[in-house]
């Protein structure tokens, strides 16, 4: 068996690229770039790690952005304020629901320069312009703005510079490959279950750019070049709504079988395979093995990484657990290979399940997770709340952020001994919370009307 470090030093080679260019990594980027294993840093270490990235980050949102300087003032909070980790609750919070607040057209664009931390690069706004030829416009001039959407049709859109992008794509990569070791090797094959990276401005998918680095042959499942203006439309309840989901349900069906192909070839020549992505297209997938009685068992030649939602149908979702035992019936993918990682478009940290007792691991090198009640106070260690976090890698836009999800965090990980926290192994969306999520605006789109659905 390959060793840890070695394989990791692997990892970093094929990643290149993702490196800052600078000399000078923030703070938070050498609680990312640095450890072999960001999530066995010891605690005391990582505390320190943490505080400086978050430190740093606070600060420089306070100097630079103007909205979050007025935000802090009238929350009288200032950066001498925050003198140990112990202070990090009196960061002031963002509501993710600020980030859907946006207007359209020129003013959009405006709008984006109050969220940005620094000067965004100027840009000619047309009058037809959409959401996307304006991100696009942007994105040619050095930025990575992308988006989710939620079950209202808004969106969230968060612009990041290059240099937060390219930390992210690193962060997740390694955040996978470190927890399914010693599974990860360039010589395998993959499947994306995401809208292409390189056509998309879609978060959950475009941040999956660098599976294409650390495979050496990626498919897509979503190849089409997917825009907000049509997963808007696609999830309105009108004809015109109906007809691109029809459209998209007769290519839903060339999906799956796109899928059992590749499955079998490489069941066959016993290549190591690899998923990552919306459970739901797995799970149609598991589904129709089963029902034509066809079962493959990959073994350690297999993993799925899903992240996003859990719902399959409009009326029932399926447990991580049930999807875990499925996959290992079906196909002979073991348990310890089959992980669900969390995030969210707004932020730069990345959660992900251990192999020992699939609890969602916190990166405790430059991230702080937190978990709040309704008064905006920190709840006691296993109670319910909603997630929060501030986020030290973001530097185009303050990550100090409340979300709608339901958490429960601890301190230690009950499975294994990782020091950092954990949240516990299904993250989801709080009551009267809009649902959202990395998979669930895709599986809005793409399944609504699969298996005779309720749409
Ligand atoms: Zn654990």
């Amino acid at each position: 068996m390959v060793e840890f470090k070695e394989y990791i030093s692997e990892m970093n080679r094929r990643l290149k690229k993702y490196f800052p260019e600078s000399d000078s990594l923030t703070p938070a980027e050498e609680g990312v770039f640095k450890p072999l294993d960001v999530f066995r840093v010891p605690k005391k270490e990582a505390d320190e790690q943490r505080y400086k990235a978050i430190k740093y980050a606070f600060k420089h949102h306070y100097e630079n952005n103007s909205f979050y300087r007025k935000f802090c003032k009238e929350n009288n909070v200032t950066p001498d304020d925050i003198k140990s980790i112990k202070d990090f609750n009196k960061i002031p919070l963002v509501p993710d629901q600020f980030f859907k607040t946006y207007p359209s057209g020129k003013e959009f664009a405006m709008w984006l320069a109050t969220v940005y931390t620094g000067e965004l690069p100027s840009i000619v706004v047309k009058r037809n312009d959409d959401y996307d030829d304006i991100i696009n416009k942007f994105n040619e001039a050095g930025l990575v703005i992308s988006y989710s959407s939620g079950t209202s049709g808004r969106h969230t859109f968060i612009p990041r510079d290059k240099r937060t992008f390219y930390d992210a794509e690193y962060m997740i990569a390694k955040a996978v490959i470190t927890m399914v070791y010693p599974f990860w090797e360039y010589d395998s094959y993959g499947y994306l279950l995401m809208p292409n990276p390189f056509k998309t401005n879609v978060f959950a998918g475009k941040v999956c750019g660098s599976y294409f680095d650390a495979v050496k042959d990626v498919q897509v499942a979503m190849d089409r070049e997917l825009k907000a203006d049509l997963i808007q439309a696609a999830m309105k309840n009108n004809l015109k709504g109906r007809i691109i989901r029809y459209a998209m349900q007769r290519e839903n069906k060339k999906m799956i079988d796109k899928i059992i192909n590749w499955l079998r070839e490489h069941y066959k020549n016993e290549d190591k395979i690899s998923f990552i992505g919306a459970p739901f297209i797995l799970y149609f997938v598991m589904e129709e093995l089963e029902k034509n009685g066809e079962y493959f068992d990959f073994g350690e030649n297999g993993a799925i990484v899903t992240g996003g939602g859990w719902k399959i149908f409009e009326d029932r979702r399926i447990s991580v657990e049930e999807f875990r035992k499925k996959a290992e019936k079906i196909l002979g993918i073991p348990p310890e290979n089959c992980l669900d990682l969390y995030a969210m478009v707004e932020g730069n940290g990345f959660m992900i399940h251990c192999p020992e007792g699939h609890y969602l691991h916190i990166p405790h090198t430059y991230y702080q997770a937190m978990v709040i009640d309704e008064n905006g106070e920190e709840v006691a260690e296993g109670e319910k709340g909603r997630f929060a976090f501030l986020d030290g890698l973001a530097m185009s836009y303050p990550g100090f952020i409340i979300s709608g999800d339901e958490v429960r965090m601890y301190e230690e990980c009950p499975a294994c001994d990782r020091p950092t926290p954990v949240l516990e192994p299904e993250v989801k969306r709080a009551a009267g919370s809009e649902m959202r999520g990395c998979a669930e605006e895709m599986r809005r789109v793409l399944a609504m009307d699969m298996g005779g659905g309720n749409a």
